[in-house]
């Protein structure tokens, strides 16, 4: 790979011409129409937040420098920006008037609004680039290996970069665009942000079932995302249809497993919607993330729940009351124990090897109480097999 320091472009150079999608969120083109500032493997610009872009412009006002800009030379005068599009994107928003800064007094100042001499400062400012020339393959590697400044790449930004092409632009149109009517729904499901690719790696991680890399790679010049689309929607769609209430635990679960799993079996809304409300108010629930799961299996698996455990005052309490009676009868103060044919029927048990179990169980409506409670040796604890 070749590269070519270049130290005489100014930020005046870059924003002729600078272009910025508010709708899709970043910035397209500079440098008189010669410079991709987005190129379809980057991601998109996360530095709108009034902190960092704001930053970018007092660091360039103070005359700090700003770091190493990385193009990469698509001909001969036509750039992309391979690293330093949060920064390139920022100034230009500013300098076309799309933010303002703080100024001493804490009165906002946008471009226009300032001192000619301090517009000029930013506009004089010379900027640190290497314009890279190499295979594409060869850059986007480089790419990849890189230290960003800022905010580093996730992984699903690294997979848009390295994977890029028809299929990562059509599947970023759709579910990276935070302006999309859908993100609010989705985000009730899915934890993260347009932006930062969060829906698109669920979307691609449940098609793919957890393969998406080689998926990416495999339909990577796909001018077509139906079937992403479709898959992602249909599990939206299951969610919502069998839980009607949307309860802030469900953002993140792992919905396209929970799909898979259960998605043959039939469900009452309106059953499990009070099922939903049930446990919802039951102290004993102490993982109210895994009460969806719960519901869908049958109630079943109340390891879901992580139920609440007895405490410590009152298995001594019971101990001491098994213990004591086990004595006075001569047998074992476990009862199962006591009941079989083994070496253990008179055996007393200490206290750390014995386990505190629901006489009834939690999942057939015993409470968490002294009434409830008896201490059984480990094994026979284990084996009864509930909580
Ligand atoms: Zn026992």
């Amino acid at each position: 790979m070749k590269t070519t320091l270049k130290t005489d472009i100014t930020i005046k150079d870059i924003c002729e011409g600078f272009v910025y999608n508010e709708l899709e969120g970043k910035g397209l083109f500079g440098l008189a129409g010669k410079l991709t500032i987005q190129p379809e493997y980057q991601r998109n610009y996360i530095y709108a937040d009034g902190k960092k872009d704001v930053a970018v412009i007092e660091s360039i006002l103070k005359g700090y420098p700003l770091g190493l800009i990385y193009f990469n030379t698509v001909s001969p005068g036509k750039y992309e920006v391979l690293d330093g599009q949060q920064r390139i994107t920022s100034f230009g928003r500013y300098v076309t008037g799309k933010f303002a800064i703080m100024d001493e007094r804490g009165m906002p100042q946008y471009f226009g609004g300032l001192a000619a001499d301090m517009q000029q400062k930013i506009l004089n400012t010379k900027l640190l680039i290497y314009a890279c020339e190499g295979e594409e393959s060869e850059i986007k590697e480089w790419f990849k290996t890189i230290n960003i400044a800022g905010v580093p790449l996730n992984d699903q930004e690294l997979l848009n970069a390295v994977y890029s092409g028809p299929f990562v632009t059509l599947l970023k149109e759709e579910f990276s665009n935070s302006q999309n009517a859908n993100v609010l729904k989705w985000s009730a499901y899915i934890s993260g942000t347009a932006n930062r690719q969060d829906f698109l790696e669920r979307a691609l991680d449940w098609v793919s079932q957890g393969y998406i890399g080689e998926y990416m790679s495999r339909h990577r010049f796909d001018t077509s995302i139906l079937p992403v689309k479709t898959y992602f929607n249909t599990v939206i769609d299951w969610v919502s249809g069998v839980f009607i209430d949307v309860e802030k635990e469900m953002r993140g679960l792992e919905w396209g497993r929970i799909y898979e799993t259960y998605r043959r079996n039939p469900y009452d809304p309106k059953k499990v919607s009070e099922e939903v409300h049930r446990l919802y108010a039951d102290p004993y629930v102490k993982n109210r993330r895994g009460i969806f799961e719960y519901i869908l299996g049958g109630m079943a698996d109340a390891k879901l729940l992580d139920v609440r455990v007895f405490d410590e005052a009152t298995k001594r309490t019971a101990y001491a009351k098994q213990k004591k009676e086990a004595e006075a009868k001569g047998v074992s103060n476990c009862s199962y124990c006591a009941i079989g044919s083994e070496s253990n029927k008179t055996k007393i048990w200490a206290f750390g090897d014995m386990d505190a179990d629901h006489v009834t169980a939690w999942s057939k409506g015993g409470a968490t109480d002294s009434s409830n409670c008896e201490m059984l040796c480990k094994s026979h604890n284990r084996a009864k097999g509930n909580s």
